[in-house]
Formats: structure tokens, sequence, C-alpha cells
């Protein structure tokens, strides 16, 4: 299977990045095995690679085999997706989170710099542990979350329900979800961070087979469960997923719902960050503003078998550029900025500069650790790092 390459000029993907309202910045999470790579797999392949168009120079591929394809997200620290909604382009970001929970804080490295969660549940084992401790982990970081329920398909095969009885699964499951999101969010959160299915804030669908809907988008289309069971039944889930492409009803979900950077930034940048709220470069985080002091959040480090050491992390105040002088505050050296790279689908392309409220890869910042904060140089006296990240263990479980 076959991955489209969609170019795009270096100019019009800047523009639409110094655009806030035209940016997204999320990520999956999930408890294990139920469907995150999967997903995110089918993300990629329906939404396709964005490509840098280089002006009078032959495009070196003009689609990627999906195997291909999966070597090259194994190890991405981030992915970005183009992505059009209402006639108007998006770059959403999907950062890269651990396949499962750990003790060592990866997970929230990652949210750190996310605004939205997507978080995935199977349909047949429901809300379980580990969901509910990402989703206290994406509450102390104050990242909304939207809900995708997988694997419908195993609740007609396997489980043989009927159509009445798919719908109380489903209305059994947000309730647990909203259930985890009443006990785990900020009190000023809680009521408008509970998902609406109504409200498109739901996707329900099969990963593996590839389609998937919100209750909006079905009411508007005419699609009852009842002609989910019968695709299955009588063999056109195909056609389903033609119809009801996965990729859109998720990356539809995250437009809609996931606050853009500059929104989110307003009430993430008092709860995660240490300086005072009120100086200069609070008030220009708060507003994710591009002409701020530059300040980058680190989620990720990776090694390139050819440049060398590379930083992932994102930009919240401030517009990073080539050859720019920073500083590392938590190992406490001063480095310069040898080159600035954009995700385009899994691959890295140069990019003169990265406005705040986007995800960049650093090169020359061979210092920098997951969980450092680099700012620029002429503010390194007064500038302030992110909080520490609290580490949250699995809650125990007791058995009567
Ligand atoms: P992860 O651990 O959350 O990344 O889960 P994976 O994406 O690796 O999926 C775990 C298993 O569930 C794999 O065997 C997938 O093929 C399977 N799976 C994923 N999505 C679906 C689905 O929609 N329906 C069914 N029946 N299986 C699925």
């Amino acid at each position: 299977m076959a991955v489209r390459i969609i170019e795009k000029k270096i100019e019009d993907i800047l523009s639409i990045m110094r655009n806030p309202a035209q940016v997204r910045n999320a990520g999956t999470l999930a408890h294990v095995d139920h469907g995150k790579t999967t997903t995110t797999d089918s993300l990629l392949m329906g939404a396709g690679l964005l490509s840098p168009k280089v002006a009078g120079k032959a495009l070196a591929m003009d689609y990627v085999e999906i195997e291909q394809l999966r070597q090259m997200t194994v190890k991405a620290a981030n992915i970005s997706l183009y992505f059009e909604y209402e006639g108007k382009p998006y770059i959403i970001n999907f950062v890269d989170t651990p396949g499962h929970v750990d003790f060592t804080g990866h997970v929230t490295r990652s949210l750190r710099v996310m605004d939205g969660a997507l978080v995935v549940v199977d349909a047949v084992e429901g809300v379980m542990t580990q969901t509910e401790t990402v989703v206290r982990q994406a509450m102390e970081e104050m990242v909304r979350p939207v809900l995708f329920i997988n694997k419908i398909d195993r609740l007609i095969k396997e489980l043989r329900l009927s159509p009445n009885e798919i719908q109380q699964r489903i209305v059994e499951i947000v309730k647990d979800f909203n259930n985890l999101i009443d006990m785990y969010a900020d009190p000023a959160f809680k009521d408008k961070w509970k998902v609406d299915p109504a409200k498109g804030q739901v996707a329900l669908g099969s990963a593996l087979h590839k389609w998937g809907v919100t209750i909006p988008q079905a009411a508007k289309a005419g699609l009852k469960f009842s002609n989910i069971v019968d695709a299955y039944e009588k063999n056109y889930v195909d056609e389903l997923a033609q119809e009801f492409p996965l990729y859109k009803a998720i990356l539809n979900m995250i437009v809609e719902h996931v606050p853009p950077p500059n929104v989110a930034q307003k009430y993430r940048i008092p709860k995660i960050w240490r300086g005072d709220i009120n100086s200069p470069l609070g008030k220009a985080l708060l507003e994710a503003d591009p002409d701020g002091p530059t300040v980058i959040a680190v989620s990720k480090m990776n090694k390139d078998p050819h440049a060398g050491l590379i930083a992932t992390g994102r930009v919240f105040s401030g517009t990073i550029r080539e050859g720019d002088e920073v500083y590392l505050i938590n190992a406490k050296t001063a480095k310069r900025v040898l080159q600035t790279y954009l995700y385009m689908g899994p691959n890295r392309i140069v990019i003169p500069e990265v406005p705040a409220g986007n995800i960049v890869a650093l090169l020359g910042v061979d210092d920098a650790r997951a969980g450092e904060t680099i700012v620029a140089a002429s503010i390194k006296d007064v500038a302030a790092p992110f909080e520490r990240m609290k580490y949250i263990s699995e809650p125990v479980v007791t058995v009567a």
C-alpha cells in the first residue's frame, strides 16, 4: 500500500505556521493494545505526507510504500500532517508518546508540548488502568482530551451485539471516561472538558478497517448503527471506510476541539511555567507571541546517524532561527542553533525559522535532554524554566 505525497511551497507552509488558528499540537494516548499504533498509521495513510516543493527540481518521490513509512515513523519524535478542513489548511502535529506507561515521565514530557490528546479506548475492554493513568497525566499538564472508541468491529463480530447494545456500550464508555475527567481535571475545566458525542468530541470506528465517524457526521450522512452492523454482516466494510475514513473523523475532531496553541497557552502557562506571568516574558508566553523572547520546551532527543543529536520541542514564545544564540537552563550552557527543521510526515526538512506555537527540531543543542528549557541567550538571566514534571505511577489495584 502506498501513501500520497502532498507538495507545498515552503512559504505556504510558513504562512500556516505563523497563524496559530491553523496549527494544532496533539498526541495519542492509550492503554496498551487498544490501537494507538494502528490509529496513527491510519491517520498518516489517509492524510498523506507533506513535502516541500523546490522550484525547478524534480520530485524525489511521489509516494511512499507503507513498509518504508513504518520504518520512518518508528523513531519519529513528531509527525506533522497537512489537513484541509472546510477549505482551510491546517498543520496538525502528532507528538510521539510512549507505547506504554512507564515510571520515567516520558508520557509527561510528550504532554508538555501538546494541547490536546486523542485517547484511544478498545470498545470491548473499555476504560482500563492505563487509560486512567494517561488521562490523569493529561489533566496535570492541562491537555484537553478527545476520545476515540476503537475496535467497534469486535462488538459486532466477537460479541455479536445488536445496534442497540452497541449504542449502550458506547454510552457506558463515555460515562467512564467522563468520570476520569471529573476526578482529575482542574475545577475550571471539569465541565468544559467532558466529552459529548453529540458535539463531535467522540469518534467511534475500527482503526484496523480504517473507518470512523463522529455522531454529527453520522447524523448528517444518515448513517445508523444498524448500517454499520450490516456492513460487517454483508461484507461492505471497504465501502464504509471509503465513505467514512477514520482519518477524517479524527482530524476533524482535533481541528474542532483541540484548542490552537495561542488559546491553550493562556491557561497552560500559569500551570506549567515557573516564572512571573505578569512579566514581559510571562505575557509573551501567555500570548504565544512570535515576536517575544525565544522559549522552547524540549520533549525528546534523538540521534540522527548523519546529522547528530536532534532536539524536538515546542516553541512557546518567539521565533527560532538558524544561527540563534540560545541558553539551556538546566544544562547551564550556551549554544548556537546550527539548523532548524520542521517535521513533514515523519521526515525532517530544513526551514529558515519556526514561530511560537509550533513543534521544531533543532541541531546544535547537544547538551539538552528531554525536559530542558531553551531560551534566547539575551534573556538567560531573567528566564525561568518550566515546572518540574510530576511522575504519576499507575494506580494501585486492590482486589476485594
Ligand atoms: P497499541 O499497543 O495501542 O499501539 O496497539 P496496536 O495498534 O499495536 O494494536 C494492538 C492490536 O490490536 C493489534 O493486533 C491490532 O491489529 C489490533 N487492532 C487495532 N485496531 C483494531 C480494530 O479496530 N479492530 C480489531 N479487531 N483489532 C484492532
